[in-house]
């Protein structure tokens, strides 16, 4: 048991589960609402791999792994637009690499340097609450929440068998990663997850001929593809994924914020919206100035939540089905740079792009061999390295991790009913297996995903921690903890 965090003096206590972006900026929040009441407030900030403030995204070491949004729309405070880029342009100079000009609105920063300004951000918000808030960066793995003995606080544990008693509880965990979709040897020169800490660096490694397959050609890959390229100018990668489409290319300019989108479906705020009616609009609003594309997809953005939850279940279901690969690749954009230098990669055959699905990935020869089905034939690449970047689990339930195994199997929380995530109110309370908000435990960003489905980027995390944050330290204090033995 943490005893240090469990006296009275200190107010409430929250937990929070998982250090990355979502749980960064949940804390700050926690603590930058605390610091503006004067309340007294514990923050018990818990991640797996000590990766606090960074995450997956954010702790990468590399400089070519850009932002995909310019500095104008990463700021982590909702209610100031430029902070990052006055933190760029002051105490985070000496994190961009040496030569970097002054830094605008239309910067794409690396995610190195994000991950700093996000640690900075963190440690003004600490600095802001102390003495009376305080902030506690603790390494393990969750691996289960319940209600204590007495019923009197949410008790997490984890897998060295520390106990912490929290008055709330937010699951920060971020997505599940999925596995490879098909059978491979588990060699050191299959990876899995290539953000797991080390991985990149072992891929980094070699010397001279070298051929790594790299399932999926999302933005993961683009990064993996630069980062072995740069590192091994003899590596080759050939990137498969079933559609072979590649993001496409950010303009590099902010939208244009004097044409907003008008579309008949966002009107009707009560009324179903149907797929068929909004992907027949949206087409037309892009025929109307097909060199805009991008404005209309900038504007849509913030209201895919609210589409999102007007759309009935089946019409979800086809979008995930037959729209949601084109969607991805128009919304989330290849930063000018990274594109240039995947052009180049493409031109001088250094990287290749295929259409197919894998079958299996079997040894051969101190190598590997991975048969490729591209619909036409069966192909067998050979390989060195096999690198899994195939995006997060489409099903939630089959990777979820002895924490969420935990709480679906106890009935304290339930997967959403697409599966992409947990079940929430609009607030994040978590849904019980009945169906009931949870006064205590709450989740943010991907987990998200069934819920809003545009949930991931810092723009749509950050706003979600200055509401929670507000809920959790508006109304805890009047609370009695007094039920013992309910769930969570
Ligand atoms: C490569 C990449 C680039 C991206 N680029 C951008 C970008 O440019 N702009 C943008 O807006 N968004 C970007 N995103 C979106 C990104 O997902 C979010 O910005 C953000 O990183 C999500 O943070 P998170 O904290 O929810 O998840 P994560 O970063 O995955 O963090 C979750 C953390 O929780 C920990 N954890 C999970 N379960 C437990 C447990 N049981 N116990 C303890 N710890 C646990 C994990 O170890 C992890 O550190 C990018 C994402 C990726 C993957």
């Amino acid at each position: 048991m943490v005893d240090a965090l469990n006296s009275p003096d200190h107010g409430q206590h929250v937990a929070i589960i998982g250090g990355g972006a979502s749980g960064t900026l949940a804390a700050a929040e926690l603590l930058r609402s605390a610091a503006v009441r004067g309340l007294p407030l514990r923050v018990s900030l818990i991640d797996r791999h000590g990766r606090h403030g960074l995450g997956l995204a954010y702790s990468t070491s590399s400089d070519a792994h850009l932002l995909n949004a310019m500095a104008g729309q990463m700021s982590a405070l909702p209610d100031d637009r430029e902070h990052l880029i006055r933190w760029a342009n002051a105490a985070g100079r000496s994190h961009l690499p040496a030569g970097t000009p002054d830094v605008t609105a239309t910067t794409f920063l690396p995610r190195r340097a994000y991950g700093r300004y996000l640690l900075d951000t963190l440690a003004d918000a600490e600095r802001q609450a102390a003495p009376a808030a305080r902030l506690l960066r603790l390494t393990g793995d969750a691996v289960a929440i319940h209600r204590n003995h007495s019923g009197t606080a949410i008790r997490v544990v984890l897998t060295d068998g520390t106990t912490l008693d929290a008055h709330s509880v937010v699951l920060a965990s971020g997505n599940m990663t999925a596995g490879l979709p098909f059978d491979a040897p588990s060699t050191g020169t299959v990876i899995t997850d290539p953000w797991q800490p080390g991985a990149l660096s072992r891929l980094r490694h070699g010397t001279g001929p070298c051929s790594v397959v790299i399932v999926g050609t999302g933005l993961t890959m683009l990064d993996l593809a630069v980062t072995i390229t740069a590192a091994n100018p003899e590596a080759t990668v050939c990137a498969i994924s079933r559609h072979g489409l590649l993001p496409r290319t950010h303009p590099g300019t902010l939208p244009q914020r004097d044409q907003p989108i008008w579309l008949p479906a966002i009107t009707r705020t009560n009324a179903p919206v149907r797929l068929t009616d909004l992907m027949w609009q949206v087409r037309a609003a892009i025929a109307a100035s097909p060199a805009n594309w991008h404005d209309v997809m900038s504007a849509l953005r913030p209201m895919v939540p609210g589409l999102w939850r007007c759309l009935p279940l089946t019409d979800k279901r086809l979008f995930l089905r037959h729209l949601a690969r084109y969607w991805e690749v128009h919304r989330h954009l290849v930063p000018p740079p990274t594109a240039s230098r995947i052009t180049a990669l493409r031109r001088t055959g250094q990287l290749t792009v295929h259409r197919g699905r894998v079958l299996h990935a079997a040894p051969a020869a101190g190598h590997l061999r991975v048969c490729l089905d591209t619909g036409q034939d069966l192909t067998q690449l050979p390989a060195d390295w096999l690198v899994n970047a195939a995006g997060p689990a489409a099903d939630i339930t089959r990777a979820a991790t002895p924490l969420l195994r935990s709480l679906f199997a106890s009935g304290t929380a339930r997967p959403d009913p697409l599966r992409l995530g947990i079940d929430a109110t609009t607030s994040g309370a978590i849904l019980d297996a009945t169906g009931t908000p949870s006064d205590a435990l709450f989740t943010l960003g991907p987990p998200l995903r069934g819920l809003w489905y545009e949930t991931t980027a810092i723009p749509e995390i950050r706003d979600q921690a200055a509401a929670l944050a507000r809920l959790i330290i508006s109304t805890r204090p009047a609370r009695q903890y007094h039920r013992p033995g309910s769930a969570a």
